[in-house]
């Protein structure tokens, strides 16, 4: 390791591949593999939930620390190991109490939070700040400790007091989700009783593990500038607009990267054929025809040439779904379009995705789940990509469609609108078009939209141009590290 090298703490609930249930995940590994090819020294530090434990190999004790629990004391095992997928060391709090259970990170079976969550976090950022001041005496001290959205929220609270403590940059992936809990929760969990109080961590009678991040922070991040600007304004404030607007001077717009190493259609393992900017077909036809015929049906001549439209992502409110269900049947009805969709959220989007698929055997195919192959054969065998997002941090899936040659259609917002640039005149004059984005948040613009990709589609050279200034885009981590390091050094 270089002298002088930058000691860099990065705490995050989940990392890819060890264990995701979203673009966090993704962002907590690349980032810091990003930063790690920069120079910087990292740990990266990991609840040591049931799942990731079991994919550890040799691993080994760094010492053990005591933490303010629920109930009392909750002793924690401090493990760090070195996974072949990780460039750097991974530090995992082995607590069995609260991460030794099956399934999701925040979620049980039924979908319901578990509710010892307040507790599971606190003691998460309990540890992380005593392991930022060097409690164990590992003689590796971090100058910046990065923490990342509600799970991590109290960390730069907990090390806001310190003497001589490191710098703390909080990223916010996505406001939505605020960790919220009761004033028994804060009392229960012996947090400093100045901390309750509206200028502290209080909101609305209970606490926001949200909030503390964004008041405690020295530096305040978002994972695109346009969201960084929507936060501050009440449709997307979730009631922290006021507070994030007074904090203006501290909150920054990075944009993601996204993995060009895994997501990249040259060298893509999922994929059955490879292609890249300079010969697009016959290798994502190759795909196509794997997609349609992993869906069952003959992918014939005809069944190629016909649009097929892709989506990938969470079945919630938040993507639109609600948008791609009602535009479905018009879409049916009025074109030879194709739909192969893969998601899982909400119930009720589940169940009426699966009935269009029954009403429409052939035209509509659904996939109910989590698939990453297939996910991969989506980007890169559909011919359109959907991601009409209400409002979207960042957004990985609009990325991954441009670099696999499958334009996206996107509703203006956060990360959205700093990615896509719509085939408007002027940018498809000046080869800068790589998809669709409209501007009212409506099944019609939607439809429009759709309308406008599908009319462009059925004109092969302008469409090349279109995949092509997507897929010659850079959205390379290299690029967002170095706004980080020099964020992390102001
Ligand atoms: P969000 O983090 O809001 O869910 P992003 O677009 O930022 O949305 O990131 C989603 C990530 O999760 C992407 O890597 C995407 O490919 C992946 N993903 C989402 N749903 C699925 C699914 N059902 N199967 C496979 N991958 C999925």
């Amino acid at each position: 390791m270089k002298r002088g090298a930058q000691k860099i703490l990065f705490v995050a609930s989940e990392a890819y591949p060890l264990v995701k249930t979203g673009g966090l995940g993704d962002v907590a590994y690349s980032l810091p593999h990003a930063l790690a090819a920069r120079g910087a020294d990292l740990r990266l530090l990991l609840p040591g939930y049931r799942a990731l434990l079991r994919q550890l190999d040799k691993v080994r004790i760094l010492g053990w620390l005591d933490v303010r629990g629920a109930e009392g004391i909750v002793s924690a095992r401090i493990l760090e190991t070195r996974h072949p997928d990780f460039k750097f060391p991974l530090w995992v709090v082995d607590c069995p109490p609260l991460f030794d259970r099956p399934g999701n990170p925040y979620v049980n079976a039924g979908g319901q939070d578990w509710p010892d969550n307040a507790e599971r976090f606190a003691v998460f950022a309990r540890v992380a700040a005593l392991l930022a001041a060097d409690a164990l005496e590992l003689d590796w001290q971090p100058g910046v400790v990065h923490a990342h959205d509600w799970q991590t929220g109290l960390v730069a609270a907990f090390l806001a007091d310190q003497p001589a403590r490191p710098k703390t940059v909080f990223t916010i992936h996505n406001l939505a989700y605020g960790g919220y809990f009761s004033h028994g929760d804060f009392v229960r969990l012996q947090l400093p009783s100045y901390w309750w109080s509206s200028e502290g961590i209080e909101f609305h009678g209970g606490f926001s593990m949200l909030k503390a991040g964004i008041v405690y922070a020295d530096a305040v991040t978002t994972v695109s500038p346009t969201y960084a600007r929507e936060i501050t304004t009440p449709e997307f404030g979730y009631g922290l607009d006021g507070l994030l607007l007074s904090r203006a001077y501290k909150l920054h717009g990075i944009l993601n990267g996204i993995d060009t190493a895994i997501w990249n259609p040259s060298t893509d393992a999922f994929l059955p054929a490879h292609y890249s900017i300079s010969r697009i077909n016959p290798g994502k036809r190759r795909n196509k025809q794997a997609l349609l015929e992993r869906f069952g049906l003959a992918a014939d001549e005809a069944a190629l040439q016909e649009p097929l439209v892709g989506l990938v992502g969470r079945l919630v409110e938040q993507k639109g779904v609600d948008w791609v269900i009602a535009a479905i049947p018009t879409l049916l009805a009025e074109t030879d379009v194709r739909f192969a969709i893969l998601g899982s959220g909400q119930a009720i989007f589940e169940q009426k995705l699966t009935r269009l698929m029954k009403q429409h055997p052939g035209r509509v195919f659904v996939e109910i789940g989590y698939d990453e192959p297939l996910a991969h054969l989506i980007e890169a065998g559909s011919d359109i990509f959907l991601m009409p997002s209400r409002f979207e941090p960042c957004g990985l899936n609009q990325m991954y469609s441009l670099r696999y040659g499958t334009p996206p259609v996107v509703y203006r917002t956060g990360g959205l609108a700093d990615t896509v640039v719509d085939t408007r005149e002027a940018a498809l004059a000046d080869a800068t078009a790589n998809g669709f984005v409209f501007d009212t948040p409506d099944v019609a613009a939607f439809l429009a939209a759709i309308r406008r990709a599908l009319e462009l589609y059925r004109q092969p050279a302008v469409w090349r141009r279109v995949q092509q200034a997507g897929m010659g885009r850079s959205f390379d981590w290299h690029d967002s590290a170095g706004h980080y390091l020099s964020l992390y050094s102001t």
